[in-house]
């Protein structure tokens, strides 16, 4: 068999956006992804859906994967020749034991690439506003490990050099030793009043920072308890952030969101959850499709034999759009054919996604829940008028229902299906109990069902108690009502039904957040 390759990537500190081009393109094509705590998980849905994933992180009942049976992996999936990604957290040749992996795949003669990431080291205090180098302040920049006991420490680390480095002095692995390596810097030479930063899984929505001075960190990291991981950075260059803090002062700063939309349909929230300082969390736990039964079928080919029928089309979602124009596709069919229909888009999403195929609708209002929503069109709509309603088959009654009041006969069409969406995120569950998600978004009510289903297979006994403390955005008053009627409780409800509304909505809510700790 031919041999595979591995790639060893690095992962970036934690957003997922923080991966390098090369590295993210390897993910995409992977067999197998062998992966840890520190690579963010969200990177892992960027995998193929068919791809092996492999986690060789801590497990709270067992230990951390030997480092030897790790690279024995590697080699042995390459054997099998597989094509493998180890994804490691920031840059893999820094502190990330690339050396003895990369040593045993060149002993097997197995080819491999080392792909460099954005390390923790920079990335980390620069989030917390905190340039590693300035042109008044440092000239340079070391990396230390703090991970070892406190005699190899001294062994390892030349005190007396690091300490008049001219530099900055960025410490991984060191929350646990921070009282013995402020001393030994301190007693080295370094003034008892250098400022020092803590920052915690900088770039995530944990990212905390602690201040102080070598003299006060210790107490101050005790006070605190103050966990793990965290980069240390001693020097000048810590007041910096003072004035360059910025991503604090995002809006959703510091709240991981759960989207549970089709993930063919969540970009738009993901991206505004994420230009606004939040850390979106992709759950998707529905997908649309064509409709497979054969009935559904016959009855959309049925409504769309004869096109010249109808004096309206109504369409209520992008998606109804889509697939609306995905079956003149498949039946050979052509839009002109609707030449006598005037064409109506409830909400301006929808009325965009027809503009874009060259059809100007009329548009009307996005509340339609609401009795009067046909008011606008009151006076065009006639009795004897045939109106085609291509919708989704979780669609709801009220548009055919104000349609009949006024005479004109509704034909829905489902033309696109939802179901759930298998999931295999085996994070989900433990970062909800962990309370590592904070809030959840809700997009339909098949998103509310959807989820509490997804959560009992992934073995939550009640779903609906496990989110008692995260808060609960709904798009609007029907995904609201379906949300409480299954026992959760809605902390932020859309004032409009767009997915800018449900943002503003949950960014209005989050004032009771903490935000950092300095
Ligand atoms: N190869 C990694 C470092 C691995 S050592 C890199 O280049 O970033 C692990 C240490 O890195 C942690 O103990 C912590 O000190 C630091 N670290 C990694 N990611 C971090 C993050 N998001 N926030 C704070 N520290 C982080």
């Amino acid at each position: 068999m031919a041999k595979g390759k591995v790639y060893l990537v690095g992962a970036g500190p934690g957003d997922p956006k923080l991966i390098t081009v090369r590295g993210l393109e390897a993910l995409q094509r992977a067999d197998c992804v062998v992966y840890d705590r520190l690579a963010g998980p969200q990177l892992l849905n960027r995998a193929r859906v068919d791809a092996e994933l492999i986690y060789v992180g801590k497990l709270t009942d067992r230990h951390t994967m030997k480092q030897e049976d790790i690279s024995r992996l590697l080699v042995d999936l390459a054997l099998r020749g597989k094509t493998v990604i180890r994804l490691k957290g920031g840059d893999p040749t820094v502190f990330g034991r690339v050396g003895e992996e990369a040593g045993l795949l060149r002993q097997n003669g197995i080819p491999f690439e080392i792909i460099p990431g954005i390390t923790s080291a920079i990335a980390v205090p620069a989030y917390a506003g905190i340039p590693v180098t300035h042109r008044d302040l440092a000239s340079s920049f070391s990396v230390i490990t703090g991970h070892e006991s406190s005699d190899k420490l001294d062994r390892s680390i030349h005190w007396d050099k690091v300490t008049n480095a001219t530099g900055t002095l960025v410490f991984l692995m060191g929350v646990a030793k921070i009282g013995y390596i402020a001393e030994q810097l301190i007693k080295h030479g370094k003034p008892a009043q250098t400022p020092v930063a803590l920052v915690r899984w900088g770039t995530r929505a944990e990212q905390r920072t602690l201040t102080g001075t070598l003299e006060d960190i210790e107490e101050r990291v005790k006070k605190t308890d103050f966990q793990p991981p965290a980069v240390i950075i001693v020097g000048e260059v810590v007041r910096q952030r003072q004035s360059l803090a910025w991503i604090e002062d995002k809006p959703l700063f510091g709240l991981r969101v759960l989207v549970t939309r089709a993930r063919s349909q969540a970009s738009e929230l993901v991206d505004k959850i994420d230009e606004l300082g939040g850390e979106p969390y992709e759950f998707p736990v529905i997908e649309t499709r064509l409709p497979e039964s054969a009935e559904a079928v016959e009855a959309v080919r049925a409504a769309l034999a004869e096109p010249e029928s109808y004096d309206w089309v109504v369409l209520t979602s992008v998606n109804g759009v889509d697939y609306f124009f995905r079956w003149l596709k498949s039946i050979e069919s052509d839009i002109r054919r609707f030449h006598r229909a005037r064409f109506a888009a409830v909400g301006p999403k929808t009325a965009e996604a027809l503009a874009v195929r060259g059809i100007r609708a009329h548009t009307l209002p996005e509340q339609f829940r609401a009795e009067g929503l046909l008011d606008s069109l009151a006076d065009q709509l006639k009795p004897g008028q045939n109106a085609l309603l291509p919708r989704g088959d979780l669609a709801r009654e009220l548009l055919p229902r104000e349609l009949e009041r006024l005479g004109v006969r509704a034909v829905e069409i489902d033309v696109y299906e939802t179901v759930p969406t298998e999931s295999r995120d085996p994070f989900l569950l433990e970062m909800i109990q962990n309370r590592e998600i904070h809030a959840v978004t809700f997009t339909s009510s098949s998103t509310v069902v959807n989820l509490l289903d997804a959560l009992r297979r992934l073995g939550a006994e009640d779903p609906a108690a496990l989110l008692r403390n995260v808060d609960i955005a709904c798009i609007g008053p029907i995904t609201a009502r379906t949300a409480e009627e299954n026992g959760l409780h809605v902390t932020a409800l859309a004032q409009s039904s767009t997915i800018d509304g449900l943002v503003q909505a949950l960014a209005d809510g989050r004032s009771h957040h903490e935000r950092s700790t300095d």
